[in-house]
């Protein structure tokens, strides 16, 4: 099942181009969106639930094309917006049971539905005060609620950890990876990569309005690093590190050496052997999505 499909996806603003042509497969799962403020993933967000038409190309979401069949997305996505949009005054179990009503369910069922989710989210307690006395995490569980309630097969969430103290970021994510077990696929918008990297397993990496890279996360991770120290000058030791694909940069005798594809060590042991080159120090580097984030900016 593919989630997300665009073709030549464009998008602007007046003469903001906030979407410059994105292609994209992307399956089901949870699928981090990436990419710093401004980067576009809002707008995406808005394309793929057809708030806004793009100026050209397409985008199909659960395989259903957004701009011929608008109607059959929206009935099987959610959707938490990044604006508080909640009415101060309304109890959570009376707006969530509402937001069940304009989906469609008869007003008992959505007051059932409504306390279901409510109590998933951890608001089972509160969901008979006001909304407006909630702390941040209260309101972003509020509105995690509010797109769950039409049981969706999908759910786009944007930014649901802003805003959040380290607990409440915890707890978000922890109920993020929890949605999987009952289903439902999802896409989370972030800025903070941290959050991406634990609850998801596809990225799609925005920036500018282009797409930097989308693939599953255990790819991006098995791009190895290895950290060596050698003994002498190690321009011999580069060149050939080099000649086998490696991209190293190295300072006096200590270097770092990036491999793409396949196994770093090989590449660096076979290098070793044909310089004979003296080995002071070897080690694994990590590679965490913000290095494969800002080296993928590099090559744009
Ligand atoms: P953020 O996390 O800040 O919301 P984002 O990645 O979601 O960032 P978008 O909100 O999709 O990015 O914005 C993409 C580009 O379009 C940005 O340059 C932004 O300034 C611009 N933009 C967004 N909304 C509007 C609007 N209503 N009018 C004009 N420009 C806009």
């Amino acid at each position: 099942m593919t989630v997300l499909a665009t073709t030549g996806l464009t998008f602007a603003y007046g003469d903001v181009l906030a979407l410059d042509g994105i292609d994209l497969d992307v399956p089901a799962g949870r699928i981090g969106l990436v990419g710093a403020n401004g980067a576009g993933k809002t707008t995406l967000l808005k394309l793929m639930l057809g708030i806004l038409d793009p100026q050209a190309g397409g985008v199909r979401v659960l395989e259903h094309d957004v701009g011929q069949d608008p109607l059959a997305v929206r009935s099987r996505v959610g959707y938490m917006p990044e604006a508080a949009t909640l009415p101060p005054d309304q109890t959570a179990a009376d707006f969530v049971g509402y937001s069940a009503e304009l989906a469609g369910l008869p007003p008992k069922a959505s007051r059932q539905r409504a306390s279901d989710v409510l109590a998933l989210v951890g608001l089972q307690e509160e969901r008979f005060r006001p909304i407006g006395g909630f702390s941040t995490g209260m309101t972003q569980r509020t509105k995690l609620a509010q797109a769950l309630v039409h049981d969706p097969d999908l759910v786009l969430l944007d930014e649901p950890t802003a805003g959040l103290d380290p607990e409440g970021r915890d707890e978000m994510l922890d109920l993020i990876e929890r949605l999987g077990g009952f289903g439902i696929d999802v896409v989370v918008s972030s800025h903070v990569l941290g959050d991406i990297e634990r609850t998801c397993d596809w990225v799609v990496m925005l920036d500018g309005g282009k797409v930097l890279r989308s693939g599953p996360l255990a790819g991006l991770e098995a791009t190895g690093t290895v950290l060596l120290e050698v003994l002498d000058s190690p321009a011999v030791l580069v060149a050939a590190l080099e000649r086998r694909g490696a991209a190293v940069e190295h300072e006096g005798t200590r270097m770092q050496v990036r491999v793409e594809d396949g196994d770093p060590f090989t590449v660096v042991r076979d290098a070793l052997a044909e310089t004979g080159a003296g080995l002071r120090r070897l080690s694994s580097g990590t590679t965490t999505l913000e290095d494969v984030f800002l080296r993928a900016g590099d090559t744009l």
